[in-house]
């Protein structure tokens, strides 16, 4: 075995795209544990597509874990100062350690991960990583820690977990203080508009009920 040398982030992502909050068409989804005080470093949307890959990937292998990259854009809204991550992709990745209770990032599939990114969604980057917890529930492992941070360092890099037979996930996202809580998870924005409606099912998640607003939405001053 040797030591991973390759990083997923590459070294010329220095500063983040502006761009506005995409909140018109967006749903937000909360985890159980956001009313509890969490401040993440960034905000995370992601498409319904990117969303529906990944549901598709977990449900896929019901008894060992598999995984992969969330492709998109890291972004900085000027208005609020709020960081923002847009994942508009999830590519699987091929793991050959698969077969038991964790599952590793190999060279081969990185290799692989960034070809498919500058063949299919150039000038994007890897936002984050996915992973599923057959029958254990959504938490970060010591590995799983020790491999985001290796791995993804970058602080609004993030991670996700999914339970595919209860159908629960969550997001594991740095505290603007750098800290990763392994037992806290957040939820997210969901992105499109294209169908206008919602193609959530993870079921530790509730939509944010939110101030009614006509088409058009304006916003009060
Ligand atoms: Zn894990």
């Amino acid at each position: 075995m040797t030591q991973p040398r390759i990083h997923f982030s590459p070294p010329e992502s220095p500063a983040p795209e502006p761009g506005a909050l995409p909140l018109a068409n967006a749903v937000r989804w909360i985890s159980p544990h956001e009313e509890k005080g969490l401040h993440p470093v960034v905000t995370i949307f992601l498409t319904q597509t990117a969303y529906a890959r990944v549901v598709e990937h977990a449900a896929s292998e019901l008894d060992n874990e598999v995984g992969g990259v969330l492709v998109g854009k890291w972004c900085l809204d000027a208005e609020t100062s709020q960081q923002f991550i847009v994942a508009v992709a999830a590519l699987p990745a091929r793991f050959t350690e698969q077969g038991s209770v964790y599952l590793t990032f190999t060279q081969d599939s990185l290799v692989d991960i960034h070809a498919k990114i500058d063949l299919l969604y150039p000038g994007e980057a890897i936002v984050g990583w996915y992973h599923t917890h057959p029958r254990m529930g959504v938490f970060l492992s010591n590995y799983d820690t020790w491999l985001h941070e290796n791995f993804f360092p970058e602080p609004w890099q993030v991670a996700l977990v999914i339970e595919p037979h209860t159908e629960i996930a969550g997001f594991f996202i740095r505290k603007e203080d750098g800290v990763l809580d392994p037992s806290r998870y957040f939820g997210f924005y969901e992105l499109d508009g294209t169908c206008g409606h919602s193609v959530v099912g993870w079921k530790n998640m509730h939509e944010e009920i939110q101030a009614v607003e006509n088409n058009g939405g304006d916003i009060h001053e």
